[in-house]
């Protein structure tokens, strides 16, 4: 038997949060013995999210295969603890390239290509793909009902659903109006009924709130959306993400669900996840990090998402440790306009991927007080350029040290091109050509990197056009850097470490991409320890 499917739609407001609402259920159903994947539908033109500016689109997520996916995936590879390939991301553009090229190659036999089958037919082909040996497909279609670009997915959704057991769950925001003190419900029976319209009828509404539901408002979203009352499932704001599994689980929705497919839970282990969520209720210490960037600064506002992973990852080696992570990200230019005193506070600090210029010299700067001070430090892509950049400037003593990505010209280029990169760049040819996914490195015995891992060959995903100037390996050396870890032919610096520090490591890859709740990536565990040893750190009384 094939595998069945769960599509996961949303209505109201987009940014709900449907991806933690798909990754939680996916959660529980593994918890019950399934064999769970997820795929995310993004209905916009792009190919995917490799061309995306940051600051408009939060982070760009690296599958182990070279996908630059939307970040959701993220959330899926965090919480289900499996890779996902790139395939598992569909977007509108895929969906028409693919077909406009086989028109092209004449496969459609003369006749017109058109949206009604055949590009309907290309999205079930393209979800189909992913079926496997998996129990459960999860099928996340992004954007709100109602939304004229998300409209052929949801029509494929419904025909996937008369050719296979299916269910559709649609996620809907309740706003609590202050003046009638109550949560209202009317977007909701709003967004039904326009997903009524597209042929599909909920079987579960999952209601996404600031607070708890109650019974009048659970009552009156059942009459109104013709489901049960059992098939409203809350979801009010949680202190982390991690909570909804348990929040869904005290629900039965994982069992109401397998019951709609006429299953039972084989197993129920959800053991160590519940331990880790009370780890992190119980912790006792607190540690500050500082994640100094480029992109943080929104307007007005804060990004939330640009370095998820990163902060995503603090998160897990803090769950793990029993210890409260207070994380805050500083706009790397405040440290130019007001010096780095404003780092003192932290226990740690980590500069996290970019690109191009701005900024960078108060990156430059944060990375010399970490070095000069003994403040625990990671460097994760542009973070090692930039230590390297640093290091060659204010111990080598090269003055005008630089990156060729922001200063072609310089008198030092200790970091450079990958050469494969010249030509594809003189082309313009951007999207998706940077060293992407996951490669594997060779790590230098007697080194702290090599202890975090505890082995000799690692892999890490990547994605970077430049990397260390093997013209400046020895002096750098010379001078008490050590490159902790290389490529296998030994040509690329992977990793890099100060030995008389007490943590100061970076990598040309992204670690962030492996970890996970349930498995937290080696580097942030050794920084976290690192940053619970710095004198500010306090115990919570
Ligand atoms: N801009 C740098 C490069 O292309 C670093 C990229 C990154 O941090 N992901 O090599």
């Amino acid at each position: 038997m094939g595998a069945r499917f769960i599509f996961i739609v949303g209505g109201v407001l987009s940014g709900l949060g449907k991806g933690i609402v798909t990754s939680s259920i996916g959660k529980l159903l593994q918890s019950y013995g399934y064999k769970v994947t997820a795929i995310k539908i993004d209905p916009y033109i792009n190919i995917d999210a490799g061309t995306m500016r940051p600051t408009e689109h939060g982070e760009v997520w690296v599958t182990e295969d070279g996908g630059e996916i939307d970040q959701d995936l993220g959330n899926y590879e965090r919480f289900l603890n499996r890779n996902l390939p790139k395939r598992n991301n569909i977007t509108t553009g895929q969906i028409y390239l693919s077909v406009i090229k086989r028109e092209r190659a004449l496969g459609y036999n003369g006749k017109n290509a058109e949206v009604i089958p055949d590009i309907i037919n290309e999205i079930k082909d393209r979800i189909r793909q992913v079926e496997e040996d998996n129990d459960f497909v999860l099928v996340e279609i992004g954007g709100t009902t109602g939304d004229i670009q998300n409209e052929v997915f949801l029509y494929a959704a419904r025909e996937l659903g008369r050719e296979n057991p299916s269910i559709y769950i649609l996620v809907t925001y309740l706003p609590f109006l202050k003046n009638v003190g109550e949560l209202k419900t009317k977007p909701t029976q709003q967004a039904a009924a326009l997903l009524r319209a597209t042929g599909i009828v909920p079987d579960f509404i999952v209601t996404r709130s600031d607070r708890r539901l109650d019974e009048p408002r659970r009552e009156k979203i059942s009459k109104q959306c013709f489901i049960d009352k059992e098939a409203v499932i809350e979801d009010p704001d949680c202190e982390t993400v991690y909570e909804v599994p348990l929040l869904f689980k005290e629900q039965n929705f994982g069992k109401k669900i397998l019951a709609k497919f006429g299953l039972e839970p084989k197993k129920d282990d959800l053991g160590n996840w519940t331990k880790l969520i009370e780890n992190m209720k119980n912790a006792d210490k607190v540690v500050k990090v500082g994640v100094v960037g480029k992109y943080v600064a929104y307007g007005d506002a804060e990004h939330k998402d640009v370095y998820i992973s990163v902060l995503e990852a603090i998160k897990h080696a803090a769950a793990h440790l029993k210890v409260k992570p207070i994380i805050e990200q500083i706009q790397s230019t405040r440290i130019e306009e007001e010096g780095t005193n404003i780092l003192r506070k932290y226990d740690g600090i980590v500069v996290p991927g970019g690109f191009g210029k701005t900024g960078t010299e108060g990156i430059i700067e944060t990375i010399k007080f970490c070095r000069e001070n003994n403040v625990p430090f990671l460097g994760l892509c542009y973070g090692m350029q930039m230590a390297v950049i640093e290091f060659a400037r204010n111990v080598c003593g090269l003055k005008g040290a630089n990156t060729t990505e922001n200063e072609p010209d310089t008198p030092c280029p200790v970091i450079d091109f990958m050469p494969e990169q010249k030509e594809l760049i003189k082309l313009k040819q951007y999207g998706a050509t940077m060293r992407l996914g996951a490669y594997p490195a060779v790590l230098k015995e007697g080194t702290k990197v090599r202890e975090l891992y505890g082995k000799e060959f690692v892999s890490e995903r990547h994605r970077h056009r430049y990397e260390v100037n093997p013209e400046y390996i020895e002096t750098l050396e010379e001078h008490g850097l050590v490159f902790s870890g290389t490529s296998p032919n030994k040509t690329l610096m992977e990793f890099l470490e100060l030995p008389n520090h007490r943590f100061f490591i970076a990598t040309q890859a992204h670690p962030e991409f492996h970890s996970r709740f349930e498995k937290p990536a080696p580097l942030f565990m050794g920084f976290l320890k690192a940053c619970l040893e710095m004198p500010q750190q306090k115990t919570l009384s």
